[in-house]
């Protein structure tokens, strides 16, 4: 096999293999690397029990928390990475995100990029993954310069409820973007059945807009693209002067081999990407790739999540219930002048993803009571900015043991919003004051295992003593070598962050593509 590219592309989720549908038309030769496989399509997917209670599509590796405990990320490795879990929602950055941002706990950090710099990636990442939605309806929404390619989902009667319930007592709830293959106006014709297996479990049909379907399949079609499967990059080797990267060493199958790559493109995962330039350390880079600047693995961010039920007076029969959300808060509200966040409906829960979790509300209750709670529940998606903190990050000793080290801050609005959310129930049809965590993508007692947003770790800049990489999203320190992934963040706003990471894939391949040309 030659084993010479024009560009290796490392981790095919949603930032390298969105990037590899963006590089494939220009007809160079292009090598994926992915250390998972496909994922596979069995009735398994769609079966709570088997992705909740038995976490299928989670690898069994061991990471270790700042005291040294061990535990399982909740990471998926597979062709699309993440995404083909993840629950589709997806939303820009709000434009005061880009800028510098007063929070309860300390200050946000500006970005090197405007928001004006990246919408037109956004409209373009919109387009590539299907989004539905309407502008204009959340008052935080920034400047778009297209509307959404798909009319957004239509809601079922329980959440139209909420919906006109939130109006009504003068709140502006907004249709949810959302990235799933739907013809609404025909469902004999519409990829999507809407069916309530949706956040957080694959797509048996292929119908969720995730990075195997719609970047990493396409970019296939051209004969330029070769994607190998099981295979897990293991150090990059720089040229003998440390300017470049000379060969990707990888294991394939069991056997370790090198490729060569005019440039290469690391997109492991914020966690993963930081993890392999530190164990690439070399002479030249003593402290692993691209950090002389020290900063490679820390900022460290994931969001201050909470997952949270809330138990309607009637029951909630709704299928697919990620079809609104509300932003009234994000910026902060009447006696509170900080960031509180982002508040978004979930998938609809079910009896056995409570199994098995840990919180005493739910894990001392009898299967058939969990079952009533699901039939009552109304599921909320509550996330508060964390803030970057260089002490929070990713550390690998010589045997490639990975350190998530994680002191949480932000606290006190990530509680106010969920306060706030508790003293609006009764207003919204629901049982006033009972607002339950649901520890869903967080199933452990080590919060850190719930790693689904990561992000930070080599957050770009201008300035190669405090950033990893420069506004292109190229190392520093390195001729040829590019990151994709959410690690580039350099705070995490409060919104999902795919679309964001979506959108600087299509950036920094436009990048590419000139500087290939
Ligand atoms: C359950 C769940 C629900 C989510 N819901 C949403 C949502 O609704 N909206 C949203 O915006 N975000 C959501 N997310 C988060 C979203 O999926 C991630 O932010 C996004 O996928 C990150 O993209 P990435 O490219 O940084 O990493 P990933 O998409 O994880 O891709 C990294 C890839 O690198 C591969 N890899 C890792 N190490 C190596 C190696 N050494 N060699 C080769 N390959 C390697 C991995 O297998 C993987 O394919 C969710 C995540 C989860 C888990
Ligand atoms: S709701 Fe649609 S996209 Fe989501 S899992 Fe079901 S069929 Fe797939």
């Amino acid at each position: 096999m030659d084993k010479r590219y024009d560009v290796i592309i490392i981790g095919s989720g949603a930032g390298g293999g969105t990037l590899a549908r963006q590089l494939a038309p220009s007809g160079k030769n292009i090598l994926i690397l992915e250390r998972g496989d496909w994922l596979r399509r069995e009735a398994e997917n769609w079966d709570a029990e088997a992705v909740f209670e038995q976490n299928r599509y989670v690898s069994p590796e061991t990471w270790y928390d700042r005291h040294g405990r061990a535990f399982q990320p909740q990471v998926h490795y597979f062709v699309g990475g993440a995404t083909k879990l993840f629950g589709a929602a997806l939303y820009r950055l709000r434009r005061e995100d880009f800028g510098e941002l007063r929070h309860h706990d300390g200050i946000s950090p500006a970005w090197p990029i405007t928001y004006e710099e990246l919408e037109p990636y956004y409209t373009r990442a919109e387009q590539m993954y299907h989004v539905h939605g309407l502008r204009d309806r959340d008052p935080t929404d920034p400047p778009a310069s297209a509307p959404y390619p798909c009319e957004p989902l239509s809601n079922e009667p329980r959440i139209q409820q909420l919906f006109e319930d939130l109006t009504a007592a003068g709140y502006h709830p907004f249709p949810a973007p959302c990235a799933v293959m739907i013809n609404e106006r025909n469902m004999a014709y519409s990829t999507c059945i809407r069916c309530r297996t949706c956040d957080g479990f694959p797509c048996l049909v292929h119908a969720k807009a995730d990075a195997e379907v719609v970047a990493v399949r396409p970019a296939l079609e051209f004969p330029n693209v070769t994607l190998l499967r099981n295979a897990k990059a293991l150090r990059l080797e720089t040229n003998a002067d440390g300017t470049a990267i000379a060969e990707v060493i990888a294991e394939v199958g069991g056997e370790r081999e090198a490729f060569r790559g005019d440039i290469v493109v690391v997109s492991c995962g914020a966690a993963n990407t930081a993890k392999l330039l530190l164990m690439s350390a070399n002479d030249k880079h003593p402290n692993g790739l691209a950090n002389g600047s020290d900063q490679v693995g820390r900022n460290y961010m994931f969001h201050n999540s909470q997952a949270v039920l809330a138990l309607s007076r009637e029951r909630n029969p709704t299928m697919f219930q990620k079809t609104i959300a509300l932003n009234d808060f994000y910026f902060g509200m009447d006696g509170f002048e900080y960031p509180m966040g982002n508040i978004q409906m979930i998938g609809k829960s079910l009896g056995p993803m409570y199994r098995g979790e840990k919180s005493l509300e739910t894990a001392l209750l009898p299967m058939r009571l969990l079952d009533d709670i699901a039939r009552h529940a109304l599921d909320f998606w509550l996330s508060t900015e964390d803030l970057p903190d260089p002490e929070n990050r990713v550390t690998v000793d010589s045997a490639g043991n990975l350190t998530l080290s994680y002191t949480p801050n932000n606290q006190v609005p990530k509680q106010k919003l969920y306060e706030k959310l508790k003293s609006m129930l009764g207003r919204l049809g629901m049982h006033p004051g009972y607002l339950i965590p649901r520890n869903i993508y967080m199933k452990t007692d080590i919060p850190v295992a719930g790693c689904a947003h990561q992000a930070g770790t080599c957050r770009f800049g201008t300035d190669p003593k405090s950033s990893v990489l420069d506004p292109n999203c190229k190392a520093h320190e390195l001729d040829n070598l590019y990151l994709v992934d959410t690690s580039f963040f350099v705070s995490i706003g409060a919104v999902n962050p795919s679309l964001t990471a979506i959108a600087n894939a299509i950036r920094v391949g436009d990048h590419l593509l000139h500087r290939l040309a």
